[in-house]
C-alpha cells in the first residue's frame, strides 16, 4: 500500500510513499497530509470471520490487509501493548445505557483517554523503525491535557526517540498534569509554559519553523517527527475499534450481521471520526457518523452550512478541553477523499489566506451522506452527566456531548454506538460539579465522586498523588528553546 498527498505533489517530494515514510515524515507537499491510496475491504466475509476474534487478532488481520511495509512480528509486538489495558481479553468494552444506545469505552489504557488506543501501538512501531534505520527522532508535543500523557507514556524508555512535551501551566486538570510531571524516563522532558494552550501551541510552531533550531538539531543528528493525528500511523489504529464496536453489537444481539448502526463521535481534530469514515467507506455497515462538539462548534457549521470560518470566532475554553479546537486537521483527509487533491489544495489555501472557505451545495450534500453534527454547551453537558449518574452510569464531559447527538440527529431508529473518549477520573472536578458538589481540587473530587456514585478510581490515577514529581520546570515562552536544547 502506498500513500498519496492531500494537496497534490510539488515536484520535489515523491508522488507516493510507503507507510514507514509517511509516519516518519508526516508532512506532505504544500503542507498537506498523507492518505492511503485505497482501503482494504471490510466485507461480510471479513466481518463474519472475526465475529469471535480477539481485538488483537482483528487488528492484526486488518493491518495485514492494509499491506503496510511493517513486518508481521513488529505489528504483533505493537499490538501486545493492549495487554496492559484493564481487561486484556477485551480492551474496548461496550456498555448499554439505553435499549438502543451503547457506549464503546476507549479509555481503558494507562492514561485513561482514547489517545492510548492509537499511540500505544504506534509508539512501538515508530521506535522500532527509528532503531532499524539507526536514526534518532525528536517528537515535540504541545498538549491541552490528553495527548501529552499518552505520548510520554508510549515512548518512555524507547530507544532512538526523545519526547519533549509542553503543557499550559494551570490549563490542564490536576490528574493530567500529574500524569506528565511524574514521568521518570530519561528520554522524556516535560515543560510547563506560562500561558494558555494557544500560547503553548504557538510557541511550539515558532520553534518548529525556526531555521536556527533546525540547525541545532541537525548538528546533534536528530530528526523531527510528529505524533499528533496528522500522522497516519495514528489514524490506522483508529479504524480498528469501529470495526470492533460493530462486532460487539452483533455479539450482544443488538443487530444482525449486515444491519446498519449510527456512530456518535465526540470530535476535535477529527481523527476519531476520520477512522469511522474510513471504516464506513471500506464497507462497515454504518448509517451515518454523528459528530458531537462543544461550544467551539466549527464542525457543526461545516457539516450543516458548508462554511468553515475562523474569522468570526475565538476559541472558548470549556469543560471538554480536548475538543477546544478550531483548526480541525483531519477534515482535510475527508475533503481529499470526496473532492480530490486540486480542490482540497484550493480550499486549504483559502483558509490560510482568508481564514475561511465555503463549500458548494453539491460538496456539502456529499459530506452529509456520511455525517451529521450538533453541539452541547457545558450546562447541557453537566445535565447529561447528572442524568446518567442517576441511572448508574458515570461519563466524562466529552462523552456527555454525544447524548444530544444521539437524541436529535438520528433520522432512523437504528441502534447506536457512542464513543467514550475519556474516563471520568480525568475530569473529576467537572463531574463532581455536575453532581452538585463543588470541590477544591481533583483529589477531593475523585474521593467524593467515587463514594457518592459508587465507582472506583483505578490505581494508575489514585497512585499519581503519591508519586515523586520529576519535572518542575515552568518557563515563559522565550525560554522554551533553551530548555529543550539543554535536554537534548
Ligand atoms: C483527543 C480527544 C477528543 C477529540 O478527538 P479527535 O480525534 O481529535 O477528534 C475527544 N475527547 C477526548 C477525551 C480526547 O482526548
Amino acid at each position: 500500500m502506498q500513500f498519496i498527498e492531500t494537496r497534490g505533489n510539488d515536484g520535489e517530494k515523491s508522488t507516493s510513499v510507503t507507510f514507514s515514510e509517511a509516519i516518519l515524515s508526516p508532512s506532505a507537499s504544500y503542507g498537506g497530509l498523507y492518505v492511503p491510496e485505497s482501503l482494504p475491504a471490510l466485507d461480510e466475509t471479513f466481518l463474519t470471520k472475526h465475529l469471535s476474534s480477539h481485538y488483537k487478532t482483528l487488528a492484526l488481520d486488518f493491518l495485514l490487509a492494509f499491506d503496510i511495509d511493517i513486518e508481521k512480528e513488529t505489528i504483533e509486538e505493537a499490538l501486545k501493548r493492549y495487554d496492559a489495558f484493564d481487561e486484556p481479553s477485551n480492551p474496548v468494552p461496550l456498555v448499554g445505557i439505553e435499549d438502543d444506545c451503547f457506549v464503546s469505552e476507549l479509555y481503558h489504557g494507562q492514561t485513561r483517554a482514547f489517545k492510548d488506543m492509537a499511540l500505544q501501538p504506534f509508539g512501538y512501531i515508530l521506535s522500532k523503525l527509528a532503531q532499524k534505520r539507526g536514526e534518532n527522532y525528536l517528537i515535540m508535543a504541545a498538549t491541552s491535557g490528553d495527548t501529552g500523557p499518552a505520548t510520554l507514556e508510549t515512548f518512555k524508555n524507547q530507544e532512538n526517540i526523545k519526547v519533549t512535551c509542553l503543557y499550559p501551566n494551570g490549563g490542564t486538570s490536576d490528574v493530567q498534569k500529574l500524569q506528565m510531571v511524574t514521568e521518570d524516563a530519561k528520554n522524556l522532558k516535560v515543560i510547563g509554559v506560562e500561558g494558555n494552550f494557544d500560547d503553548t501551541q504557538h510557541a511550539l510552531k515558532e520553534l518548529l519553523s525556526s531555521e536556527d533550531f533546525k540547525a541545532e538539531l541537525e548538528e546533534r543528528g536528530i530528526k523531527l517527527t510528529a505524533a499528533n493525528s496528522v500522522n497516519f500511523g495514528r489514524i490506522i489504529f483508529q479504524i480498528i475499534y469501529h470495526i470492533h464496536s460493530y462486532l460487539e453489537m452483533v455479539r450482544n444481539s443488538s443487530i444482525k450481521m449486515g444491519e446498519k448502526i449510527y456512530l456518535v463521535v465526540p470530535s476535535g481534530n477529527f481523527g476519531n471520526a476520520l477512522g469511522a469514515y474510513y471504516a464506513k467507506k471500506a464497507g462497515l455497515p454504518i448509517e451515518k457518523i454523528l459528530i458531537a462538539s462543544n461550544i467551539n462548534n466549527i464542525l457543526t457549521d461545516w457539516l450543516t452550512t458548508g462554511s468553515y470560518d475562523l474569522t468570526n470566532r475565538e476559541l472558548v475554553l470549556t469543560e471538554s478541553p480536548a475538543m477546544d479546537i478550531l483548526k480541525s486537521s483531519n477534515i482535510e483527509r475527508v475533503m481529499f477523499d470526496k473532492f480530490g487533491g486540486a480542490r482540497t489544495k484550493e480550499l486549504m489555501l483559502e483558509l490560510e489566506v482568508n481564514g475561511k472557505y465555503q463549500l458548494s451545495s453539491e460538496e456539502l450534500s456529499s459530506l452529509q451522506e456520511d455525517f451529521s453534527a450538533n453541539f452541547s454547551d457545558d450546562t447541557e453537558g453537566k445535565i447529561v452527566i447528572a442524568e446518567y449518574a442517576k441511572k448508574g452510569y458515570i461519563m466524562d464531559p466529552h462523552t456527555a456531548t454525544c447524548i444530544k447527538a444521539y437524541r436529535e440527529l438520528r433520522e432512523k431508529k437504528l441502534p447506536t454506538v457512542i464513543y467514550s473518549t475519556a474516563e471520568w477520573t480525568k475530569f473529576s472536578s467537572t463531574v463532581a460539579k455536575a453532581l452538585g458538589h463543588e470541590v477544591k481540587d481533583d483529589m477531593e473530587a475523585l474521593t467524593w465522586v467515587s463514594e457518592n456514585a459508587d465507582v472506583s478510581v483505578p490505581s494508575m490515577v489514585s497512585g499519581l498523588f503519591s508519586k515523586p514529581i520529576n519535572h518542575t520546570v515552568v518557563v515563559d515562552k522565550n525560554s522554551i528553546k533553551g530548555e529543550m536544547l539543554n535536554f537534548l
